[in-house]
C-alpha cells in the first residue's frame, strides 16, 4: 500500500499496539509530505526525557516530520471516531488530519506519535487535512507550556513549516506539529462505537484502554460491585476533574471541549483557539465562534461534566446497570470540588495536606471572595497571582501596605480597597504561618510566564515571515515558567492594547 521511501535506518523501538486493535478502528495510510519543508522548532527536552536519539531532529527526520518519507518501522494510520460538538452529535469524524505513526518505547513508557497537518485522510470530510502554520505554533507552544505547569497535556515534539499555501479566511501557510502522548484515545472513540450498536468493538477498545493505559479501573472496580468498566468511568471521572481543576486555578480557557476533544487520559488535547484570560473575566469566552458561550471559562467544569455523561453512556452497554453509571457520574463533583479548592489553596499558598473540612471550606469562601474582587475590576489575573507571590516571599510579618512590594500589587486595582479589605481576611488566614516561605512555595505555583494571545501572536508573524527565533524563546521560557529570567521581563507584562482585538476562532 505504500509506495512512500522509508528512512533508511531504525532509530525508534515500535510497539504499534493501538494496532493489534485491527482495521474497524482505523485505516493504514501514508502521509502526504510538505513541500520544501523546514524546522520551525525542535523541543531537544522532550527529546533528552523520552531518551529518543538525537538523529530524529536531523535531515532525514525533518522529511519524516513534514510526512516526505516513512520513520523505518512506523506504521502510519488514520482513527476513526465520533462525537458531539457544541452539545449536538455530529456523528463520525476521526483523524481527519492527524495521522498516527504508532507507538515506540521510550523512557516515559511507550508513546505514540502523531503527525497533525499531514494530509488528508479517510475522515476529512470537507477538510484539506492541513495545519496553518498559526495554528501549529499555538499548539506546539501550549502544549509545552501546559507541561511546564504541572498540567497533564500532550506533548510537542517538533514543528515543521513549508511555504505550501493553505487557504483559510486568508492565504496561510502549511505545518505540522509531531504531537507525542501514551495515547491518543477520546471519548470519541467509544462514543463511535456505542453509537453504531458494535458494543464488541466497544468492549474491544474498554478493554485495550484498561489493560494498557488505564490499569486503575481494575483497583477501583471493587468500589463498583466489580465492575470493570465502571471502574474505567470512575478513572476517566477523576482525571477529568483533576485536569478541569488545573485548567481553572490556570485561568486557562480550552475553547472547543467537544467530546471528541476530551482525552480518556485526561490531557489537554486539541488546542485550537485556547486562551490565557489577561484581565479576569469568568464568562470569558474565547473562541469567536463560540457564539452562545457554551465554552466560557466558569462553564468548562459543567461542560466537562456533561462530556463525560456523553462517555458514560457509550460505556453503558458494558457496564450494564444504568444507576450504576449514574452513581459513577456523580463522583464528579466531589472530585472537582475537592481539586479545584487545592488548586487555589496552593495558588494562595495555603498547603498542607492534613487540612479538615472544615478549614477547607473556610478556605474556599476565602478564595471566591477573592475571585470575585478579581472580577469586578477585571484584574490581569496572571500578573496578581505573581505580584501576590513576591510580595508574599518579601513580606517580613508587618504588612506595610506602603511598602514596594505591596504597592506593586495595589496599582493593578483602579480602587484597591475592597483588595484591601480581602487581604485583612488572608493576613487573619496566615496569623500562624511565614509569609515569606509560604511566599517561596507561591512562586513555584504561580508562573511569571504564561503563553498569552499576544506572545504567541508576536512569534507567529515572525514565523510567518521565516524567522522562528521567538517560537524557540517562548518554548525555553514556558518550560520553565516559575524562573524568573529577568532578561524577558518584558515577556512578563500586561498585553498590548492591540491584544484586545485578537480573535480566535475554530478555523486552524
Ligand atoms: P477540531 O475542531 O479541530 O477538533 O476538529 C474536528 C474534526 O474536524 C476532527 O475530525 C478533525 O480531524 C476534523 N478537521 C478539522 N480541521 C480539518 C482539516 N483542515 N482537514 C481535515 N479535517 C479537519
Ligand atoms: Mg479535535
Amino acid at each position: 500500500m505504500d509506495p512512500m521511501p522509508q528512512s533508511p535506518t531504525t532509530v525508534l523501538n515500535w510497539t504499534h499496539r493501538l494496532h493489534t486493535l485491527g482495521e474497524d478502528f482505523y485505516t493504514r495510510l501514508p502521509p502526504q509530505g510538505l513541500p520544501s519543508p523546514v524546522w520551525g522548532s525542535r523541543n531537544h527536552a522532550l527529546l533528552a526525557e523520552l531518551d529518543w536519539p538525537e538523529a530524529l531532529f536531523d535531515d532525514t527526520g525533518l522529511q519524516a516530520f513534514a510526512g516526505n518519507v516513512v520513520l523505518s518501522g512506523s506504521e502510519p494510520v488514520a482513527t476513526v471516531y465520533s462525537g458531539h460538538q457544541f452539545g449536538v452529535w455530529a456523528g463520525q469524524l476521526g483523524d481527519g488530519r492527524a495521522l498516527l505513526l504508532g507507538e515506540a518505547q521510550s523512557n516515559q513508557g511507550p508513546q505514540e506519535i502523531q503527525l497533525k497537518g499531514a494530509g488528508r485522510t479517510p475522515y476529512s470530510r470537507m477538510g484539506d487535512g492541513r495545519a496553518v502554520l498559526r495554528s501549529s505554533i499555538r499548539e506546539y507552544l501550549c502544549s509545552e507550556a501546559m507541561h511546564g505547569l504541572g498540567i497533564p497535556t500532550t506533548r510537542a515534539l517538533c514543528l515543521v513549516g513549508s511555504p505550501m499555501p493553505v487557504y483559510r479566511e486568508r492565504a496561510e501557510t502549511a505545518a505540522v506539529v509531531a504531537r507525542v502522548a501514551p495515547s491518543f484515545l477520546r471519548f470519541g472513540h467509544f462514543e463511535h462505537f456505542a453509537a453504531g450498536g458494535r458494543t464488541d468493538l466497544l468492549q474491544q477498545l474498554a478493554d485495550h484502554a484498561i489493560e494498557h493505559h488505564l490499569p486503575q479501573a481494575l483497583s477501583l472496580a471493587p468500589h463498583w460491585q466489580g465492575n470493570r468498566y465502571a471502574g474505567l468511568l470512575d478513572e476517566v471521572v477523576q482525571r477529568t476533574a483533576h485536569l478541569v481543576a488545573q485548567w481553572q486555578a490556570a485561568g486557562f480557557c480550552h475553547g472547543v471541549m467537544n467530546t471528541d476533544n476530551m482525552s480518556l487520559l485526561g490531557l489537554t488535547l486539541d488546542y485550537g483557539p485556547f486562551q490565557f484570560m489577561d484581565g479576569f473575566a469568568p464568562g470569558h469566552i474565547c473562541n469567536h465562534s463560540d457564539t452562545h458561550g457554551r465554552y466560557a471559562w466558569d462553564e468548562q467544569p459543567n461542560v466537562a461534566y456533561w462530556n463525560l455523561l456523553a462517555l458514560g453512556q457509550a460505556l453503558q452497554p458494558l457496564i450494564g446497570d444504568v444507576e450504576l453509571t449514574r452513581k459513577v457520574l456523580k463522583t464528579f463533583e466531589s472530585h472537582f470540588v475537592r481539586a479545584m479548592g487545592d488548586a487555589m489553596r496552593a495558588k494562595l499558598g495555603l498547603i498542607g495536606p492534613m487540612a479538615t473540612d472544615a478549614q477547607r471550606e473556610a478556605d474556599w469562601l476565602l478564595v471566591q471572595a477573592l475571585l470575585q474582587c478579581l472580577a469586578q475590576e477585571r484584574v490581569d489575573y496572571p500578573l496578581f497571582w505573581r505580584r501576590l507571590s513576591v510580595a508574599m516571599a518579601h513580606e517580613d510579618g508587618t504588612w506595610h501596605m506602603d511598602a514596594p512590594r505591596w504597592r506593586d500589587v495595589l496599582a493593578l486595582w483602579l480602587y484597591p480597597q475592597a483588595f484591601e479589605a480581602w487581604l485583612g481576611r488572608y493576613r487573619q488566614r496566615m496569623a500562624l504561618a511565614q509569609p515569606a516561605a509560604l511566599g517561596q512555595t507561591m512562586l513555584r505555583t504561580n508562573p511569571k510566564y504564561v503563553l498569552r494571545n499576544h506572545l504567541a501572536e508576536v512569534a507567529i508573524r515572525q514565523a510567518e515571515q521565516g524567522d522562528f527565533s521567538e517560537v524557540d524563546t517562548l518554548l525555553a521560557l514556558l518550560q520553565s515558567p516559575f524562573d524568573e529570567h529577568p532578561e524577558h521581563d518584558s515577556r512578563a507584562q500586561l498585553p498590548p492594547d492591540w491584544a484586545a482585538h485578537l480573535q480566535l476562532s475554530c478555523s486552524s
